[in-house]
């Protein structure tokens, strides 16, 4: 996609991506911190949004204020770089699909990563969808038919109702999801459809 910059996450967070990018988000801005898999989880995202290698470095730099330069070079540069394939293997990583985040790595208590329509507890579901959403047009009479959802364990139908409640001003209908009444199944499928209706 088109390259983004460490400028621009803050207001991309807000306007385009899912529930879980926007958990990572937030914590990472509360916290100055995230742990090892919610890094990975984010970083991956980010770098497929089209953060560049040198932005992703500036991103992360600037995320974690309250630590020194050189614990950041030791213990996290080495790290984005590797995620770039810059670094050990080499390998080129692709962000994880929401089949990927919804099974593996399960998040602990202290952990951030995951699909919070799956691992976050009901109630701090409804609160964080309508404390994320409401700016969007999500309402909490929009409440009961997502978290009917949830409960039957379809998080990704979910995630696609919201994105519908979320652009009805750009013109989705219900029934519409993620472009051509596809659902949500990859976190950057969600956060380019939202960009590209909002060209
Ligand atoms: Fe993220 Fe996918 Fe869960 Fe939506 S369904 S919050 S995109 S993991």
């Amino acid at each position: 996609g088109d390259e983004i910059t460490a400028d621009m996450v803050d207001e991309l967070a807000h306007k385009h991506f899912p529930m879980c990018m926007r958990n990572l988000h937030e914590c990472l801005r509360r916290d100055r911190h995230l742990k090892h898999y919610g890094r990975l989880q984010y970083g991956l995202f980010l770098k497929v949004l089209g953060l560049s290698i040198d932005e992703a470095v500036a991103f992360w730099r600037r995320s974690f204020s309250n630590i020194q330069d050189d614990k950041f070079n030791k213990e996290y540069r080495y790290n984005i770089r590797h995620s770039y394939g810059l670094e050990g293997k080499r390998a080129n990583y692709a962000a994880k699909s929401c089949q990927q985040i919804l099974t593996s790595d399960q998040p602990g208590a202290q952990d951030s990563h995951g699909c919070p329509y799956r691992h976050f507890a009901p109630d701090n579901l409804q609160t964080a969808l309508l404390s994320t959403y409401s700016s969007q047009g999500l309402t909490s009479s929009d409440l009961p038919e997502i978290m009917h959802t949830v409960k039957a364990g379809h998080y990704h139908v979910a995630c696609t109702r919201v994105f519908e409640i979320t652009h009805l001003a750009q013109g989705v209908k219900k029934g519409d999801g993620a472009g051509g009444g596809e659902s949500v199944t990859h976190p950057n499928q969600y956060a380019a459809r939202s960009r590209e209706l909002e060209k």
